[in-house]
C-alpha cells in the first residue's frame, strides 16, 4: 500500500451558512514510500487546507484518506490521533519550538508523551537524532539561543522522533535566507534518501522544489499539474 492515497477529497468551510466556500474539489494523489514531494501554488489556493487533512488535523467534506491502506474515515477521533502520533511528522514555517527548552529536551518532549510507543533509552534515541541533524555539539543549548537554521534543524529532529512513515512540512524553509535553506534542505533530502521517509514539502521556492522527485501545483483547490 502506499503511504497516502487520497481518493477525490473535497473540503469546504462554513458548510450549509450563507459564507460556504469550498476550497478543494476532488483532490487524487498518491504518495509512493520513499517518495519526496514538493506542493506549490499561490496563497489561497488550499495547500494548508490539504495540508491539514492529510495530517489527520481535519477532515474532509467528502473523498476518502487513505494512510497505509486504511481508510481513515472509519476511524474516530481517538483512532486518528494515536494514527497521527504513530506515522506522521510536522515541521512548520516556524520552528514552534519551546523556547527555554534545550534542544535535546524539544526532542524528547514527543518521545515523553508516548512512553510506550517510544521504547526504552529515549535520551540515547533523543541525542542520535541531535546527531542525525549534526546538532550533537549543541544539543545542550537552550533554542532561543539557536540560529534559524538550527532551530529547524531541531525542529525536524523532533519531527523524526516517533520514527514517523510521512514527514508533512509546511514551508520549512520560509524564514530563512537562502543559505540556511539550502542547508535545512538537504538534511530533508538526505532523512528522505537514507531513512526512506517519504516527505510532503509545501514550498514556494522553485530551486528547492525542482531537487524534489516531483513537484504537484494547485490552483483554486484543484492540482492542475
Ligand atoms: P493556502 O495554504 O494555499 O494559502 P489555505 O488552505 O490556507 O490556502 O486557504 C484556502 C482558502 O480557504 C482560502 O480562501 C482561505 O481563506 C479559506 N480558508 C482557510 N481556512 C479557512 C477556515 N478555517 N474557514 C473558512 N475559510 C478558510
Ligand atoms: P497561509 O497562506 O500561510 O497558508 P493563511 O494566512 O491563509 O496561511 O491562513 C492562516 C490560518 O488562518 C490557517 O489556519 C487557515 O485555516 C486560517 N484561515 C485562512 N482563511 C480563513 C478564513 N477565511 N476564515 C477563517 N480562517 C481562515
Amino acid at each position: 500500500d502506499p503511504v497516502l492515497r487520497l481518493d477525490r477529497i473535497c473540503k469546504a468551510y462554513n458548510v450549509g451558512l450563507p459564507s460556504e466556500t469550498k476550497v478543494l474539489h476532488d483532490i487524487d494523489l498518491t504518495l509512493k514510500r520513499g517518495e519526496f514531494l514538493a506542493l506549490m501554488g499561490p496563497s489561497g489556493s488550499g495547500k494548508s487546507t490539504l495540508l491539514n487533512i492529510i495530517g489527520l488535523l481535519d477532515r474532509p467534506t467528502s473523498g476518502h484518506l487513505f494512510i497505509k491502506g486504511q481508510d481513515t474515515a472509519l476511524l474516530n477521533d481517538a483512532a486518528l490521533t494515536r494514527l497521527r502520533g504513530h506515522t506522521i511528522g510536522f515541521v512548520f514555517q516556524d520552528h514552534h519550538l519551546i523556547s527555554a527548552f534545550t534542544a535535546v529536551e524539544n526532542v524528547l518532549m514527543p518521545l515523553l508523551v508516548d512512553r510506550e510507543f517510544a521504547g526504552p533509552d529515549i535520551v540515547v534515541k533523543a541525542n542520535a537524532l541531535m546527531a542525525r541533524v549534526g546538532l550533537a555539539k549543541v544539543a545542550d543549548n537552550r533554542a532561543m539561543n539557536m540560529s534559524g537554521g538550527q532551530q529547524q534543524r531541531v525542529a525536524i529532529a523532533r519531527a523524526l522522533a516517533m520514527s514517523p512513515d510521512l514527514l508533512l512540512a509546511d514551508e520549512p524553509t520560509g524564514n530563512l535566507d537562502t543559505q540556511s535553506a539550502g542547508g535545512v534542505f538537504d538534511l530533508m533530502r538526505e532523512v528522505n534518501r537514507e531513512s526512506g521517509t517519504t516527505i510532503l514539502m509545501v514550498t514556494h521556492n522553485l530551486d528547492l522544489a525542482k531537487r524534489c522527485d516531483r513537484i504537484v501545483d494547485v490552483v483554486d483547490g484543484r492540482i492542475t499539474a
